[in-house]
């Protein structure tokens, strides 16, 4: 009987719907002798709640990849879906955050006016449901989860770069997206704040349940961030190959001891030897 009822319902049921996927993908900048390939052939399917890493050489197309999802590049061939839908037949504000090296904040405002402003702009528009009040709320909230409590009236200037990358990150979260994009949201910071920062992270993913892409040339921080590490090749960016990251979590500093973490590194360097 339950085999029946399995086989009678929609596959569309069975299937987990992708929290985004790229099908055929390339991207090209430029025409004529100025043109340049930044990714070719790129197929790839994200779960939802996933966490996935993209790493590979400078200039490969990670930052391309990102923004297609985003919507500020257009696939030149194929197609990337985004829950199931094409990317160019929906509305996504408020379904993505996106976080950049570096934060994007504005002096003038307070960390807590800061991490607001994105909903104020989206309910302005439009864009987002609740009002000002959940937001606000939502906003406390998120500068505890980060560990700001009590930053909430201080101003940018007054914050170091770690802390600073907090706020961004609250300010991503704030309108609810279902998947961040953060570009190498860590770069800029010294080694110290970018571990501690990265165990934080994995308890903001584990809370929140967010699709999170990750761009990286860290790969340490990718193979200890992620659940699988895409490596892309030299431009044109290609899939070169896709590492399960089977570690154990929650992770901490101790799971970089272990000699699986080292090998799964070590698979990953084999590709920029
Ligand atoms: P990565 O993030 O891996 O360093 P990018 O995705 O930023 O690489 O860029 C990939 C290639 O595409 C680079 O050669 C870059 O110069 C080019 N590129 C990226 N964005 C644009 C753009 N808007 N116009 C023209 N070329 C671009
Ligand atoms: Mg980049």
């Amino acid at each position: 009987m339950e085999t029946n009822q399995n086989r009678s319902r929609d596959p569309a049921e069975r299937e987990p719907t992708h929290a985004v996927s790229y099908e055929g993908v390339s991207k090209q900048f430029g025409d004529g002798d100025e043109t340049v390939v930044a990714l070719e052939d790129i197929d790839l399917d994200i779960n939802s709640q996933e966490f996935v890493s993209i790493v590979g050489p400078s200039g490969c197309g990670k930052s391309t990849l990102l923004n297609i999802v985003a919507g500020l590049h257009e696939p030149t061939t194929g197609s990337v879906e985004f829950a199931g839908t094409d990317i160019t037949e929906t509305d996504l504000t408020g379904e993505i955050g996106f976080i950049f090296q570096s934060p994007v904040l504005l002096d003038w405002r307070t960390v807590e006016k800061n991490v607001l402003l994105p909903a104020e702009i989206m309910l302005k528009n439009g864009d987002i449901g609740e009002d000002m009040d959940y937001y606000r709320e939502r906003t406390e909230e998120l500068i505890s989860l980060v560990g700001l409590d009590g930053f909430g009236d201080s101003y940018p200037r007054e914050l170091s770069g770690g802390m600073q990358q907090r706020v961004s990150i609250c300010q991503s979260l704030v309108y609810n997206p279902s998947i961040l994009l953060m570009d190498e949201p860590f770069g800029a910071l010294d080694a110290l704040t970018k571990d501690k920062l990265n165990i934080e992270l994995l308890d903001i993913w584990r809370r929140t349940e967010k699709t999170i892409l990750f761009v990286t040339h860290d790969l340490d921080e990718a193979v200890f961030l992620s659940d699988r590490v895409v490596v892309l090749s030299e431009r044109p960016g290609r899939i070169q190959d896709v590492i399960d990251v089977d570690l154990e979590r929650p992770r901490n500093e101790e799971t970089k001891q272990t000699e699986q973490y080292h090998e799964l590194v070590n698979d990953v360097y084999q590709y920029f030897r």
